[in-house]
């Protein structure tokens, strides 16, 4: 017999663990109406404040699985027995252009890749948003078209679609309206039901912190770092955590088009200046550290290190650049289209105050200012504008002139630059005393 409603939320308010039965009447009863948003809701509260074990972890996340379909890739697994298939899922941050990078890495690595991303909401953008900006891209493509570019170039760049994991959309939304969002058991059940039902094996999970990210300290990082990989390892996948900064922007452009043009740089090795090398570099070294570490877990490669230097000898050679335009090719993308992506037509420049050290690119507010002048959304229905964005043009340690520039804004219109230019103040801090440069992203890497 089913388990009422007022008792699952009481078991959860008086600290009882629930068991996989009761999860499922929870999450089942929830999508057949047999539980209301308000019942759901107090049941997320208790579950907020009080927590799920590891077991309990598990079991929603297998029950948001089940309530969509499930992708399946036996076909390529038995047509290409020397690759393995990989994801990576990053929890986010401003500038977080990684994927549009890692693909070639990782088809590089004899990976397969089927790669699913979401539309960015809040300051962090999404990589949706991001190939969109790129005229005629589908991330919408046929099973027919998905399986193709899979075959031939080992890669596809999908978005989520509404038939998975319908249950995480639900709980989402409610947990984005009650303040039930930064909880590491329910942030661990989203994320893994989705790259799960993705039906790829080996994932490599980007976790970052600082203050442009979702976790602001190291010690929160580690503590959903530990939380994705056991959930993981609990339901039958191999995965691993790359703890990474999110103190500053990542790279030199924050705005989908803006972040296209960085990646395609990077994939180039052609760069506008030495400084916007320079900027972009703790970009490359990540999407290098990603790609190794998909292939020594997928056991594509064996060593580490020596996948990492492969990554950025593919990088040297411009080849992923070639593979990017072939794989924009396949994404319907029009002829030609990197003449084409989205301008803003103002660019202004913000001066640096006073002589100093950069000491301080406050990401976080970078980022809120990007969704203020509609970079990313606030609310999922929000329009964004794929042509306006930052470039930013100073890093942390770097000695500066009075005057000069530290970043260059791209607008859509003049009447936004005096919103931004006061913003940017508050933005950028010029120290007197020398600064020491951060080093690598990536901090720690958790098996
Ligand atoms: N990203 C997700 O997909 N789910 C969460 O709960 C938080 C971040």
């Amino acid at each position: 017999m089913k388990t009422s409603a007022v008792d699952l939320i009481r078991k959860k308010q008086q600290l009882g663990e629930m068991s996989s039965d009761e999860i499922r009447d929870l999450v089942q009863g929830f999508l057949s109406g047999d539980i209301t948003d308000y019942q759901l809701t107090a049941w997320i509260m208790a579950a907020y404040l009080n927590g799920l074990n590891r077991n309990e972890t598990m079991a929603l996340t297998r029950e948001i699985k089940a309530s969509g379909e499930s992708l399946h890739w036996e076909d390529l697994k038995k047509t290409f027995p020397s690759r393995a298939l990989a994801d990576k899922h990053s929890t986010g941050g401003v500038g977080d252009k990684v994927s549009l990078i890692l693909v070639p890495l990782a088809v590089h690595l004899d990976l397969i890749v089927p790669m699913m991303s979401g539309r960015g909401l809040g300051h962090t953008g999404g990589t949706v948003d991001k190939l969109y900006s790129i005229p005629g891209f589908e991330m919408d493509l046929s099973p027919e078209e998905r399986q193709h570019a899979l075959k031939t170039i080992h890669a596809c760049m999908l978005s989520q679609t509404a038939t998975l994991c319908p249950a995480d959309k639900k709980l989402y939304a409610l947990r984005d309206v009650t303040g039930c969002v930064d909880n590491i058991p329910l942030i661990t059940a989203s994320i893994v039901s989705k790259k799960w039902a993705e039906g790829v094996d080996n994932i490599v999970y980007d976790v970052k912190f600082g203050e442009g990210a979702f976790m602001s300290s190291f010690q929160d990082a580690q503590k959903l770092a530990r939380s994705l990989v056991d959930t993981s390892r609990d339901v039958g996948l191999k995965a691993r955590a790359c703890i990474t900064r999110m103190e500053e922007p990542l790279g030199v452009m924050i705005g989908n088009a803006l972040e296209v043009e960085e990646s395609l740089w990077i994939l180039k090795n052609e760069y506008p200046s030495e400084l916007h090398k320079k900027i972009s570099r703790p970009l490359r070294n990540l999407c290098c550290a990603l790609a190794a570490n998909m292939a020594t877990l997928s056991n594509t490669r064996k060593n580490y290190s020596e996948a990492y230097e492969e990554c950025q000898k593919y990088l040297d050679s411009k080849l992923g650049y070639d593979y990017f335009l072939k794989l924009c090719e396949l994404q319907r993308a029009e002829k030609e289209w990197w003449l084409k992506l989205p301008k803003a037509n103002q660019v202004f420049e913000y001066k640096s105050p006073k002589a100093g050290f950069v000491n301080k690119v406050h990401s976080l507010k970078l980022g809120k200012l990007g969704v203020e002048i509609g970079i990313g959304r606030q609310k999922q229905e929000d329009r964004i504008d794929p042509r306006i964005g930052f470039e930013i043009l100073s890093f942390v340690g770097q000695k500066v002139k009075e005057g000069d520039t530290l970043l260059k804004a791209h607008l859509a219109h003049v009447t936004q630059w005096k919103k931004v230019q006061q913003a940017l103040s508050e933005i950028f801090s010029i120290s007197d005393d020398k600064i020491e440069e951060p080093g690598e992203l990536v901090c720690e890497t958790l098996n």
